[in-house]
């Protein structure tokens, strides 16, 4: 699976554990993407297939 493919959005309800491309069930790898000076927007990544998911949630940096 490539790393370029597009990141998946998703909606994370009571938990996002199993990885909906692959069925990989234990849990995820983040990474983060600065989305504005002082943000960052938090990528989930299953460690099996490599997908990426977007659960929407964002960071503020500190100052
Ligand atoms: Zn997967």
């Amino acid at each position: 699976m490539s790393v370029a493919e597009k990141i998946k959005p998703i909606t994370v309800e009571s938990e996002f554990r199993i990885c909906t491309v692959c069925g990989y069930d234990m849990g995820f790898h983040v990474s983060f993407q600065k989305t504005a000076k002082k943000k960052m927007k938090l990528i989930l990544i299953c460690p099996q297939c490599g997908a990426r998911f977007d659960p929407g949630w964002t960071i503020d940096l500190p100052e």
